[in-house]
C-alpha cells in the first residue's frame, strides 16, 4: 500500500467505524453463528497475489461482522464493561503507527517516560497512597501491563522471589527448591479465575479461602489459614485481595487483611480490575479503606475508564522486588542510561511491550477526570435504576449489595429447594440468551445460580435496561405463568 492508497483506505475505514458506532442499535448483540462458521466464508489458504483494499474491505461486513458479539452495543450487559472512546482509538492508531517496542528506556524514551507520568497522573486521580508514585525517586511506581491476569502473576512471582531470597539468607544451607515447595499464597474463593491460574504458573500453592456471606474475605479466615499452614511448616507469602469481585462485585476487607499481612511480612496485592475506576469519584473513596497496607495495586482502565483493550495499570510500593525477581540483562538489551532510567521489561512477564500510555494520555486529556467521573456515575445510576425495577417485582431477589455497576438477582420460589431454584434461574438465563436481544452472564456463588447484569458499558442506558427488564419479565411469565407482584 502506498501513502496515498493508505490515506484513502484509512479515511474509508474511519468513516466505516463512525457508521458502525452510529448504527450499533440496529445490530443484534450476539450473533447467530455456530462454531466453524468462518471456514465456509474464507479460502483454505492465504492468497499468493496481493489483493486490493476494496476487496478486503468488502469482506469485513460479510466475515467479521457476521460473527461479532458487539461489546459496545447497548444490549451488551455481560461480564464487566470493556470501555472505549474516540480519544482511545486515536491513541491506539498512533501507537500502532509509531510501533515502538518499549522494553527499555533506550528502545524508545518517550514510550517509557509518558508511561511513568501517566501512572503518576492515574495514581493521583484515584487517590492511591503516595508510596505508589514514581515522582522521579521511587522506589514505588506504576507500569502498564496488558491484563489484570499478568499483574497478578507478576506480583505473585515477585513475592515468591523475594521470599526465597529472604529464606536463603536466613538458612543458607537450604536449596531454592526446599523453600519453594513450602510457599503458600491466599485469595478468596470469589477472586477471579486468573488468580488461581497465576498460582499454577508460578508454582505457588494458592489457597482459595471462603469469603463470608457478604462476599468478603475477612481477617479471621485469613488468620486461621495462616496459623494452620505455619504449624505445618509452610511459609505464607502473598494475599491477593479483590476490590470488586467478578461474580458479584463484593469487596475484601483490607482493614482486617492488611494488618495481618503487615505483621506476617506478606505481600498484599489488590485486584481492583473493574472497581478501581470508581476511585476517580470522591463518593466511592470509601472502598479504598486499608490501601495503605498494600504492596501492589491493579485496575484495568480498559474496563470502566473509556480506554480500549488492552490496558491494565499496576503499581508497586517497591518496584525493586519486581526488578530483582525478573531481571535478566543480556548485552543486546543494555544501554548507556541503565541504572538511571526505568527499563519496564523488568516489571512485566514478557520482553516487548506496546506504547499503551498514549491512549491513556489522550483519554485523560480529551475526556478529562470530570468526564470520566460522569461516566462512572452514569454506570452506577443505571445499576441503581435496574435494582429498583428488580426490587419492585416480588418474584425476584437481589443477592448482593448494588455498590457499583453490577446487579445480581434471581427468581425465587417458595419451596426453598436450592436445586429447583437454580434450575429455574438457568432457564430464565437460557431464554434471555436465546432471545438474542441482550447478552448477559450468569454466575454462581455459594451454590446459588443467578443472573448478573453489568451496566456502564459505553452505550448502556436506563431505557435499554427497561427494555431488558421487559424481556426478563416476559421470560418469567412464560416460565411461571404469572404477572408482576
Ligand atoms: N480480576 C477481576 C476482578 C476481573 O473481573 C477480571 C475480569 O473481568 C480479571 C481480574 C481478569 O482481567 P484480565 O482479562 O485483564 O486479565
Amino acid at each position: 500500500l502506498q501513502h496515498d492508497d493508505f490515506r484513502s483506505a484509512a479515511h474509508a475505514l474511519v468513516d466505516r467505524i463512525i457508521d458502525y458506532y452510529g448504527t450499533l442499535a440496529e445490530r443484534q448483540t450476539f450473533p447467530n453463528v455456530k462454531p466453524g462458521f468462518m471456514r465456509t466464508l474464507l479460502p483454505g489458504q492465504a492468497p499468493e497475489e496481493a489483493e486490493n483494499w476494496p476487496q478486503v474491505f468488502s469482506d469485513v461486513e460479510k466475515v467479521i461482522m457476521k460473527g461479532s458479539t458487539h461489546w459496545n452495543s447497548a444490549g451488551f450487559l455481560a461480564f464487566f464493561p470493556c470501555g472505549t472512546s474516540y480519544p482511545a482509538l486515536l491513541g491506539d492508531l498512533l501507537s500502532g503507527a509509531a510501533n515502538p517496542i518499549g522494553f527499555s528506556w533506550a528502545s524508545s524514551p518517550a514510550c517509557t517516560e509518558l508511561e511513568t507520568v501517566m501512572m503518576d497522573w492515574l495514581a493521583k486521580a484515584l487517590n492511591l497512597p503516595e508510596f505508589y508514585l514514581h515522582n522521579g525517586i521511587g522506589p514505588g511506581g506504576g507500569v502498564i501491563e496488558g491484563l489484570a491476569s499478568e499483574a497478578t502473576l507478576m506480583t505473585l512471582s515477585s513475592a515468591r522471589s523475594k521470599a526465597i531470597r529472604t529464606q536463603l539468607s536466613l538458612h543458607p544451607n537450604q536449596t531454592h527448591h526446599d523453600i519453594a515447595k513450602r510457599l503458600v499464597a491466599y485469595s478468596s474463593n470469589l477472586s477471579n479465575s486468573s488468580v488461581e491460574k497465576a498460582g499454577k504458573i508460578a508454582l505457588v500453592h494458592l489457597k482459595l479461602l471462603d469469603a463470608d456471606k457478604d462476599g468478603s474475605l475477612r481477617g479471621e479466615t485469613l488468620l486461621a489459614a495462616i496459623e494452620i499452614d505455619k504449624k505445618n511448616g509452610k511459609i505464607p507469602i502473598y494475599v491477593c485481595a479483590s476490590l470488586g469481585t467478578t461474580a458479584c462485585c463484593t469487596f475484601d476487607d483490607l482493614t482486617e487483611v492488611g494488618p495481618i499481612c503487615e505483621k506476617e511480612g506478606m505481600w498484599l496485592h489488590v485486584d481492583a480490575a473493574y472497581a478501581g475506576s470508581a476511585l476517580l469519584c470522591p463518593e466511592f473513596q470509601y472502598i479504598r479503606k486499608g490501601l495503605e497496607f498494600t504492596t501492589s495495586f491493579n485496575f484495568n482502565p480498559h474496563k470502566w475508564m473509556m480506554v480500549n483493550y488492552d490496558c491494565s495499570a499496576l503499581w508497586f510500593k517497591n518496584s525493586s522486588h519486581a526488578v530483582n525477581a525478573l531481571n535478566v540483562d543480556p548485552i543486546y538489551l543494555q544501554h548507556e542510561e541503565m541504572g538511571s532510567a526505568i527499563d519496564y521489561m523488568h516489571w512485566q512477564i514478557g520482553l516487548g511491550r506496546r506504547f499503551r500510555a498514549i491512549k491513556i494520555w489522550f483519554v485523560l486529556r480529551m475526556v478529562g477526570l470530570e468526564g470520566l467521573r460522569s461516566h462512572v456515575r452514569r454506570g452506577v445510576a443505571e445499576a441503581k435504576h435496574l435494582e429498583g425495577l428488580v426490587k419492585k417485582d416480588s418474584r425476584y431477589e437481589i443477592l448482593f449489595p448494588v455498590t457499583l455497576g453490577l446487579v445480581c438477582f434471581r427468581l425465587k420460589i417458595e419451596t426453598f429447594d436450592e436445586e429447583k431454584t437454580n434450575e429455574l434461574n438457568r432457564k430464565v438465563y437460557e431464554a434471555i440468551h436465546a432471545d438474542r436481544r441482550f447478552f448477559i452472564t450468569p454466575a454462581s456463588v455459594g451454590g446459588k445460580f443467578f443472573i448478573r447484569i453489568a451496566t456502564g458499558h459505553v452505550n448502556c442506558s436506563t431505557a435499554k435496561l427497561d427494555e431488558c427488564w421487559n424481556v426478563i419479565q416476559d421470560v418469567t411469565e412464560n416460565l411461571l405463568g404469572s404477572s408482576p407482584h
